[in-house]
């Protein structure tokens, strides 16, 4: 079957994300547009995962539970979970990984966390974009140590990508790519290629979300459908 799916999308908790964009309003406009498989992937932080969860399963959306890891060379990587316990626990990981710099809401934008009704119930300290203290080879390591997925960002992108920040795109088990233009022109050492829509706004859900032919619905089908590969980006 095909299934459309959209692997990278933040939400209110990224500093650079809209305000409005809840993790109940990403699921909403998700599923209006027809997307069955979906992550939330906000930068270096995992803590509006439980309101995700929440709105997936009264979607009916089928949830991937991920944070956008910014690594010591400045790339960022998607680390997509199945659970939402081992997603928060990765990301409690990556933001004592955080350098102790504070947000500063006017230069940056907010910090919220949110429930499922979009009440603002915390915010986090720490700046979300600063880079890590992980390295690109070792997210990836750690990542798939985890039974995550482990994709590279945007890799054609011109910044805080595996292109432009490393010159190359090392031939690690990733278990797919992410890039805006295709095709890729560099080695992508045959890797199955997604778009997602990396949405910091409600109206870019969806912007680049693609189809892949799995054969069931469900995360071991979702792993075995990026080993095949079979994607198409537009209908
Ligand atoms: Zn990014
Ligand atoms: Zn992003």
């Amino acid at each position: 079957m095909t299934v459309k799916i959209d692997l990278h999308n933040h939400s209110c908790l990224s500093p650079c994300g809209s305000d409005d964009l809840t993790p109940a309003l990403l699921a909403v406009e998700a599923m209006e547009q027809g997307i069955q498989i979906l992550a939330l992937t906000d930068h270096n932080s995992a803590r509006n995962l439980p309101a995700f969860a929440e709105a997936c399963e009264l979607c009916e959306i089928f949830p991937l539970f991920g944070i956008e890891v910014n690594t010591i060379e400045d790339v960022h990587v998607l680390v997509l979970f199945a659970k939402l316990e081992d997603a928060m626990e990765f990301g409690s990981f990556i933001e004592f990984l955080l350098p102790p710099i504070n947000n500063d809401p006017h230069l940056f934008g907010n910090q919220h966390i949110v429930n499922l009704e979009g009440e603002v119930t915390g915010k986090v300290e720490k700046l979300l974009i600063s880079t890590s203290g992980i390295s690109f080879n070792d997210v990836i390591e750690e990542g798939l140590s985890r039974d995550a997925l482990v994709i590279p960002a945007h890799i054609d992108r011109s910044a805080n990508s595996a292109l432009s920040n490393l010159g190359f795109l090392p031939d690690l088990p990733y278990s797919a790519l992410e890039a805006i233009r295709l095709p890729v022109a560099s080695d992508t050492h045959g890797k199955t290629i997604l778009t997602g829509s990396d949405a910091h706004y409600l109206q870019h859900v969806g912007r680049r979300a693609c189809y892949l032919e799995m054969e069931e619905l469900s995360y071991s089908g979702l792993k075995q459908a990026l080993e095949s590969g079979k994607v198409t980006y537009r209908r």
